[in-house]
């Protein structure tokens, strides 16, 4: 999923909802899902009218995809996150979900230094970071409190960074991340609470998914 290449407002339109995927232009007229909001395919717009019964196992699927799409994580990586969600003594769907969210790409997308995920993934990628003073361009890594993420002096001269603190000037940070938006910077406060994380995503459904 980290590599996926294609048309990714399809996944919206799959997935019935819109997924924030493509940064600014999700909140534009733009947006395939508010041009066309039945899945994609031939019989796409058919499917949409036809009333079916879904199954439990359907349900489950599809929400575990949808995260998994909102995440950009693949299927092999969210798989070891539930595993390893489930050997903690915490809530395994609760703690599923704040592994996601701590993930250094995911940071990087929250503390507004990234119009979304996959953009914020590129970044990390090309090394455009430091977490702990220290260059870091692995995009799953798993951030803790009292982590400095900051963008890097070399990387700050460019163009996209130098109009990078206006744009996300406009963009709200959750009460676990602290950011500065002058110098670039941002840390984690504490680990994510549930409330802080997408009310839209049902956590059960994705432990019934892979309790079967
Ligand atoms: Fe989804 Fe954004 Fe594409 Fe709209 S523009 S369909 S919200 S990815």
């Amino acid at each position: 999923m980290g590599n996926r290449h294609g048309p990714v407002c399809k996944i919206c339109r799959r997935e019935g909802e819109k997924l924030f995927l493509k940064g600014e232009r999700c909140f534009t007229q733009k947006c395939a899902f508010e041009r066309r909001s039945y899945p994609p395919g031939d019989h796409g717009k058919d499917a949409q009218f036809r009333r079916r019964r879904r199954s439990d196992y359907y349900k489950q699927l599809r929400e575990k995809q949808k995260t998994r799409r909102i995440y950009g994580v693949s299927e092999r990586q969210f798989r070891r996150y539930y595993r390893r969600a489930l050997k903690s003594r915490e809530l395994t769907g609760e703690l599923l979900l704040k592994i996601l969210e701590q993930r250094l790409d995911n940071v990087v997308y929250r503390l507004g230094y990234a119009a979304s995920r996959s953009q914020a993934r590129q970044l990390v990628t090309h090394g455009h970071f430091n977490v702990n003073t220290r260059r870091t361009d692995i995009p799953s890594m798993i951030v803790r409190p009292g982590d400095r993420i900051e963008v890097r002096e070399g990387s700050k001269k460019r163009p996209f960074f130098k109009e990078l603190p206006d744009i996300a000037e406009s963009r709200t940070v959750p009460q676990w991340l602290s950011r500065d938006v002058k110098n670039l910077t941002g840390e984690v406060i504490q680990q994510p609470e549930r409330r802080d994380i997408d009310a839209n995503l049902n956590e059960q459904l994705i432990i019934e998914f892979y309790s079967r």
